[in-house]
């Protein structure tokens, strides 16, 4: 940068930070981005270059989806070597999600993706979208001493933190703090200043060129556990058309019931090539399969532990894995390492 103003580029996805109210209907929709940055002078007083992109038409994220993240990519692509960092503003629905879809895609990132987005209307009098915003294009220009970005890797920007992309999740419909990491420490945390937490960032292992995976394989599912369910239930599930992945939700640190139907059914599925991967419905702690027997059966019928990843970047990992056109052996041996600071092993 030497000395130049940092380059940022805004790519606005839709989301409530620039929704407006129907004045027939009285819901929210999305509306474009002249709406949103009009609500925002102070963006002005950053002696910032700013440019923007935007979706066409933006949308609310519960529509998001695996074309929509290769859009994002691509416009990441496009202007990496132009821009100091970007600011995704999006919907804070799917946004754990596709902060870890772009951690994946976005292979070798060496510069901030930072998305960010608010629980009320920029044009609302007492919006959280105006302070989210301003924050998080600082974060994007923000510099270490040696000049470099401070941030390299996604990272979601909201009320008083920064958090890894990829092991976020949305904590609330209704609080200002709607995210958190609850396997990993705040990567800064917003205050009068903004105070990194240099030991959390995360640091790409090699200088290797950035290298967008556009391809993102849909074939996975979610099975979540619960007392009752029926073994027709799982089977069906299992049975799912061109399943390749599964990311069971099991209890506590990876339990499951030990039903000889249950363990049976989830064998067999492995049997039959597909990567079935545990994870835990808990918000915070991991699976540690060889704690009970409960869960260690689950082990030696084929499935996979998650150890402390999200439901998230569970489920956009293994996406990411199948999209690259890998067998299932080798899905099941790159899940069990950390690919972009995901987990912790
Ligand atoms: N439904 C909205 C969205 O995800 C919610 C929000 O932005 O907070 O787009």
């Amino acid at each position: 940068m030497d000395g130049k103003k940092p380059k940022i580029l805004i790519i606005y996805t839709g989301g409530t930070i620039g929704m407006i109210e129907n004045p027939e209907t009285h819901v929210l929709q999305p509306f474009d981005f002249t709406h949103l940055i009009d609500n925002v002078p102070k963006v002005k007083m950053l002696d910032y270059d700013i440019a923007n992109t935007q979706f066409n038409p933006p949308i609310d994220s519960a529509n998001m989806s695996p074309s929509h993240w290769r859009e994002l990519a691509s416009a990441i692509e496009k202007n990496y070597d132009d821009f100091d960092g970007f600011v995704v503003l999006h919907g804070t629905d799917t946004m754990a999600f596709t902060a870890s879809a772009l951690s994946f895609m976005l292979e070798n990132l060496h510069k901030p993706v930072i998305i960010t987005g608010s629980q009320l209307p920029i044009g609302e009098v007492r919006t959280d979208g105006e302070e989210n915003l301003i924050t998080a294009l600082q974060v994007a220009a923000a510099r270490d001493k040696e000049g470099e970005p401070m941030v390299r890797e996604v990272a979601i920007l909201f009320e008083n933190y920064l958090w890894r992309g990829n092991r976020s999740t949305k904590m609330s419909a209704d609080n200002f703090n709607a995210f958190k990491s609850n396997n990993y420490p705040p990567l800064a945390k917003i205050g009068l200043g903004i105070h990194f937490n240099e030991e959390a960032l995360y640091r790409v292992p090699s200088r290797r060129p950035m290298k967008v995976r556009y391809n993102m394989d849909t074939n996975v599912i979610f099975i979540d556990l619960y007392p009752g369910m029926k073994e027709s239930t799982l089977r069906y599930m299992l049975a799912t058309p061109d399943v390749k992945g599964v990311v069971l939700r099991t209890y506590g640190a990876g339990n499951a019931p030990d039903d000889a139907w249950f363990i049976d059914t989830i064998r067999k599925a492995v049997e039959r090539g597909i990567v079935i991967m545990s994870v835990t419905q808990c918000v915070n702690g991991g699976v540690r399969a060889s704690l009970y027997d409960t869960g260690n059966r689950l082990s030696l019928a084929g499935v996979v532990s998650g150890h402390d990843i999200t439901s998230e970047a569970a489920i956009t990992k293994m996406m990411y894995l199948f999209g690259m056109g890998l067998p299932p052996e080798n899905v099941k041996k790159y899940l069990c390492y950390s690919l972009c600071g995901e987990v912790s092993l």
